[in-house]
């Protein structure tokens, strides 16, 4: 049965990188009918951040990425969660002291201070493995004097090597280990330790998290083989790159999940899109729901190059999902933005909606689409010339003075009421109907594109300010042709 595991660290703050990571445990385990594990690696008490459990729960929530399993906190699975278990790794640590593969280092801060040297601009402060050496009794009298402590792996010599199912065999000489330590002086264990431990008792099968991890990958397999424990597979995933350079950091704004989701895309099509940024699925598909990526999913899909995040993709992809959604549902993700862009209380914003659904990328899209509704922009009268449909700018005034009081006097204000005025006096005056929808549609919005037609404007806009528009346009023109 494979197992696997989403082990973040709670920062507050979840990196598409991270989400991608759990995305991938995510369909590694459901393509194959296993279990995805939800574990908060929070031993690090320096850096919690408060909150950051929460972003964790809520992220997978909304990326449609439930856990499987964990202890009962009000009738659903909670995640584990390290520091609720900080007793259990203490024991493991002593099991390797027993074991002679781990030792008490006593050794104080300034004492490791001095260890620090510069090699090559770096400052390395390797441990010299003063403790190793301290006799049995040294040990004894320091633990009944209440020296603090910490315990430490003991490397041993030769090499390791370990398979990586992306990068393949991988060999280290051990000599570039440290004695890292396994337990702090506070007691917790240090993240490298937790994660071995946990990873073994909730047998995990496949490990899946960052090439950054893939340095301490050794010290990793040199503990479960000091346990004897069975190792499991590895799975090291190449960062997510903003451009051939640069890792997509938190500094650029668009790293997170959440900045994604105020920059108005969709849950659904974030998860789509990084599903690909290092996976290539076997069939020609870029659109994937969950149900398929779970179907299609395989390790063998991954790619050890770096993937480059790119937003206009995204963009178009988030589209993509945008256009498919009930109308229903599309104008309840929208309303705050349709909201917030229009103000006039006699506007239909559902119509509105409909009509921005199918042209825009982003939430972040509709405002800009449609805010000449509250209030006609300053134009400039070079819109109404239109090359294809060949209007002049006199042939727009003629035009609007002509289509006035045949609106004026409509009593059928609705799109087809408009739409068929305007077409009986089209064929009266023997134009194209482009010679018409545009100069109206143009007086009407005021800018060189707009969500719907020039009828469709007109009856989302009512009567009033419609004419009112159209009567703003013949005096622009007006004055610009005279
Ligand atoms: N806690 C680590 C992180 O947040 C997890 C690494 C791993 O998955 O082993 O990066």
């Amino acid at each position: 049965m494979i197992r696997t595991r989403f082990a973040p660290s709670p920062t507050g703050y979840m990196h598409i990188g991270n989400l991608r990571t759990a995305l991938y445990e995510f369909l590694i385990a459901k393509s194959q009918g296993g279990s995805f594990i939800l574990r908060i690696e929070d031993t690090d008490r320096e850096r919690l951040v408060e909150g950051a459990e929460d972003v964790i729960y809520k992220t997978l929530e909304m990326a449609n990425m439930p856990h499987d399993e964990g202890p009962d906190v009000g009738g659903n699975y909670g995640p584990y969660v390290q520091s609720e278990r900080k007793n259990d790794y203490i024991k493991y640590a002593l099991e390797l002291i027993e074991k002679g593969e781990a030792y008490y280092c006593f050794c104080t801060k300034e004492r490791l201070d001095s260890l620090r040297t510069e090699a090559g601009g770096e400052t390395v402060a390797k441990y010299d493995r003063h403790c190793l050496s301290l006799s049995k009794e040294e040990i004894e009298e320091n633990l009944k004097n209440g020296v603090p402590y910490v315990i430490r792996q003991k490397i041993k010599d030769g090499k390791t090597t370990f398979h990586d199912e992306v990068y393949g065999d991988i060999t280290v000489d051990n000599d570039e280990l440290e004695d890292q330590i396994l337990i702090k002086s506070d007691g917790y264990p240090t993240y490298n330790f937790a994660n071995v431990i946990d990873d073994h008792v909730m047998n995990i099968t496949h490990v899946v998290r960052g090439a950054e991890y893939l340095s301490s990958t050794p010290k990793y397999n040199l503990l479960y083989e000091a346990f004897g424990w069975e190792i499991p597979k590895y799975v090291h995933l190449p960062a997510v790159m903003k451009d051939k350079h640069n890792k997509l950091s938190k500094r650029n704004g668009d790293a997170s999940f959440q900045d994604l989701i105020a920059k108005g895309y969709l849950p659904e099509a974030i998860v789509n899109y990084i599903a690909l940024l290092g996976w290539s699925p076997s069939v020609n598909q870029e659109i994937f729901t969950m149900d398929e990526l779970i179907e299609q999913f395989s390790i063998k899909g991954l790619s050890k190059s770096p993937a480059i995040f790119d937003i206009e993709k995204l963009t178009w992809m988030n589209g993509e999902y945008i256009k498919k959604m009930e109308p229903d549902k599309f104008y309840d993700w929208a309303e705050s933005e349709l909201k917030a862009a229009v103000k006039r209380s006699d506007i239909d914003l559902k119509k509105v909606a409909g009509y921005v659904q199918s042209r825009i990328g982003t939430s972040k899209d509709i405002a800009p689409m449609v805010d000449f509704i509250d209030a006609l922009p300053q134009y400039s009268t070079d819109l109404y010339v239109h090359k294809k449909m060949k209007t002049t700018k006199e042939m727009c005034l003629e035009h609007l003075k002509r289509v006035l009081p045949v609106l004026e006097g409509l009593e059928d204000w609705t799109n087809d009421g408009i739409y068929g005025a305007m077409l009986s006096l089209i064929q009266e005056m023997g134009i194209k109907n482009g010679q018409m929808f545009w100069p109206v549609r143009t007086a009407l919005s005021g800018e060189p594109t707009s969500p719907c037609g020039a009828s469709e404007l007109a009856e989302l806009l009512g009567k009033e300010d419609s004419l009112a528009r159209i009567r703003r346009g013949i005096e622009m023109l007006s004055a610009d042709v005279a």
